[in-house]
């Protein structure tokens, strides 16, 4: 079933052109990838899919609704969170209060409670370091902490930009599993990636992105072995 739809999307940032009519379709229970180079413009589409930029023309449907121009906020309660690029926690607070922000338009305090208890159970360093300042955390565990605090808020559509920036190899790999589980049990999840080959070994379909266009468009595993793709973006 279709859980987002976007059509022929245009984003500026002033003079600056950056989507140049993006469509794009993610159905629920689905891995969807969109991979490109620097500056492609797959940070503006997840910003602008979570109502951070608004676009100048296009459509954005979620569940069969138009959600152009609802205010961010709006769309989370709806059921869509981002993990923003550089992690973005809140250095000043601990682990846990960042993860309770997470989940800021909740009113369920039973819930959110169930909710941190499963963040804990998948993040056991999260839940060592509750305490501690989030700005104290290595790379991998302010990652792990984004995601948990996307995870607060329970969505069914998490927006996840280049969760794999600046990990070490190994780290990498347990941050795509961590993807992978949180994907089989039930959120559906649209993955910008400049590491074509980690975000196609887990993706269901991806999008190659090119200065603001979608220039190809497929199943993850055709597209990791077109010869474009490989060129490109898998090191020949
Ligand atoms: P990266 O992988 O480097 O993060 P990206 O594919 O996510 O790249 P975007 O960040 O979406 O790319 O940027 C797309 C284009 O829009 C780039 O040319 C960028 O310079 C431009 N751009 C992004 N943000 C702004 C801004 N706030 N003001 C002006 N131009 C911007």
């Amino acid at each position: 079933m279709l859980l987002l739809k976007v059509e022929n999307l245009n984003v500026y940032y002033g003079a600056i052109h950056a989507l140049k009519g993006i469509s794009l379709e993610v159905n629920e229970g689905e891995i969807v990838t969109l991979i490109g180079a620097n500056g492609a413009g797959k940070s503006t589409t997840l910003k602008t899919i979570s109502g951070l930029l608004r676009p100048q023309s296009g459509t954005i449907t979620y569940q069969g609704q138009n959600i152009n121009g609802l205010p961010a906020q709006a769309i989370v309660k709806m059921g869509i969170s981002q993990v923003p690029e550089g992690r973005r926690i809140f250095p000043n607070l601990t682990v846990r209060e960042n993860l309770e922000l997470g989940a800021y338009l909740r009113r369920d305090r039973e819930g959110i409670n169930k909710s941190m208890q499963e963040v804990f159970r998948r993040f056991p360093r999260l839940k060592e370091r509750q305490k501690q300042m989030a700005g104290t955390l290595s790379g991998g565990e302010q990652q792990m902490l984004a995601i948990g605090r996307a995870l607060m808020s329970r969505p069914k559509l998490m927006l996840l930009d280049e969760p794999s920036m600046g990990l070490a190899p190994i780290l990498v790999q347990e941050i795509f599993n961590i993807i992978r589980e949180i994907n089989e049990q039930g959120t559906t999840i649209l993955l910008v990636e400049q590491n074509a080959n980690m975000a196609l070994s887990v993706a269901h379909r991806g999008y190659v992105l090119e200065t603001g266009r979608i220039t190809l468009a497929g199943r993850a595993a055709d597209l990791a072995n077109s010869e474009a793709v490989k060129k490109a973006y898998l090191g020949g």
